[in-house]
């Protein structure tokens, strides 16, 4: 009987999970299964390209047609899985139809998450190319736009706001940008690159309701607005998996192959909760990297071909045409060591534990530091301080001596 493999959300994740089987030799049938009407496309540009590119944005697909047919992967678009039965090895599909499984893969991602304030129907959000073709729309003609959330979109859409010439104002509860990942010195210049661009930013402050033309905010103040986005975070949709009996905390509980607590069913990208060796426990990420190399490790390990995925978490970010690459876990840093770079605007931080070792970093224009510093995290070895922060020692001398204190002990350092 031929064996099918079934791939539950054409995202990132899912189209590089169905790749990946096939190149590591599953011979059975792939279906990939979508509710979006799109073959699987990059979301970075939502936040960019798509609203600032004078010409009619298009999805930017990972691959064409042609890669399906000649992969013999099924594409199901347009078609929402209701209910998983994990003994009847199927799934239901909306339009009616059962589509058994062998093996299964979730990569249901995420959806925006939802503001529940009065006059929140009239915000704007961004997770899919729809979401992105109607904010384009809306900002071709708005003068003053509320981000709501500093965190890494509302800071990219308050970029590409204000480079269509739009007033902007970012209103964040915390006391600074991007504050869950990125240590302080990275953070207070994020806040000053938008200052710098004349975003106005309102700390602290929370919006209770949204009015045709303006925000209110729980202190009473009003910001005048003809468009209002929520940048607040994402919520992972993991109905299907907890109501099949999946575990779930906070995300889809896999371990290093992405194998959930369920026999054939294995879950991959935003949606996992997954056990990384490195950091030993287990973490949710919610990036582009991510999506696309766990995709591929997962779907190697549901071809038969088990692979441990531990990269090191990285991510990147554009606003004000400043370049960021975050690397690491910047929360398990106690203190920051601060390295200059060569062009403008360039530098780099980096986030130590209490024992000297490099746990995140953030490049500034400086992305041949962000590879060097995946190496210095991955290697979990307390570093020379006064070398890290000095710009003139290449970071390379900083891995090496490490690697051969090493050698007899086999270590993987990317
Ligand atoms: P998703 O992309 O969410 O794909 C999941 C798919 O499953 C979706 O199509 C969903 O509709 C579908 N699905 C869900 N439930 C069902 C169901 N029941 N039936 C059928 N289909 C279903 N990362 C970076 O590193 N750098 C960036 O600059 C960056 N910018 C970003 C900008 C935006 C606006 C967004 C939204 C994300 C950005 N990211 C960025 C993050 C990155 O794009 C995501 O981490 C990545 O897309 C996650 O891929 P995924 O396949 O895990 O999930």
């Amino acid at each position: 009987m031929t064996k099918i493999n079934v791939v539950l959300g054409a995202g990132q994740a899912g189209a590089w999970a169905a790749t990946s089987m096939r190149r590591e030799g599953f011979k059975g049938r792939i279906v990939l299964v979508g509710d979006e009407p799109i073959r699987p496309y990059e979301r970075p540009p939502l936040s960019k390209e798509v609203l600032t590119s004078p010409e009619s944005p298009e999805p930017t697909c990972f691959h064409d047609e042609q890669h399906y047919r000649d992969n013999d992967i099924e594409l199901c678009l347009g078609v929402r899985a209701v209910q998983i039965e994990p003994r009847l090895g199927r799934i239901r599909l909306g339009n009616g139809a059962n589509l058994p499984f062998d093996r299964l893969l979730l990569a249901t991602g995420g959806t925006a998450r939802r503001l529940t304030i009065p006059g929140a129907e009239n915000v704007y959000y961004l997770r899919t190319m729809e979401d992105g073709w109607r904010l384009r729309e809306r900002l071709s003609s708005a003068k003053r736009v509320v981000c709501i959330g500093a965190g890494v979109i509302g800071l990219e859409v308050a970029s590409s706001a204000r480079k269509l010439g739009c007033e902007v104002t970012v209103v964040e509860a915390g006391q600074i940008p991007m504050g869950r990942c990125v240590d302080m010195e990275c953070s207070r210049f994020i806040e000053q690159l938008h200052s710098d661009a004349d975003v106005n930013f309102r700390f602290g402050s929370s919006v209770k309701a949204i009015e045709a033309d303006r925000v209110i905010c729980e202190d009473g103040t009003e910001i005048p607005a003809d468009c209002v986005v929520a940048g607040i975070g994402m919520e992972r949709n993991l109905s299907l998996a907890s109501e099949a009996g999946i575990e779930i905390d906070g995300g889809i509980v896999v371990d290093e192959y992405g194998r959930t607590n369920q026999s054939g069913i294995f879950a991959a990208g935003d949606v996992a909760a997954f056990w990384h060796p490195l950091f030993r426990r287990r973490l949710r990420l919610e990036s582009w990297r991510h999506a696309q190399n766990h995709g591929v490790a997962v779907g190697a390990a549901m071809a038969g071909c088990p692979k441990v995925y531990d990269d090191v978490p990285w991510f990147w970010t554009d606003q004000h045409g400043v370049n960021v690459q975050i690397s690491g876990l910047a929360t398990d840093g106690v203190r920051t060591i601060v390295r200059q770079g060569t062009g403008p605007k360039s530098f780099s931080t980096f986030s130590l534990n209490a024992n000297g070792v490099v746990v995140a970093a953030a490049a500034v224009n400086n992305p041949r530091e962000a590879r060097a510093a995946q190496s210095l995290i991955r290697m979990q070895q307390p570093v020379d301080e006064t070398m890290l922060a000095d710009s003139a020692v290449p970071l390379q001398t900083l891995i090496r001596p490490i690697l051969s204190r090493n050698e007899a002990r086999p270590v993987d350092i990317g």
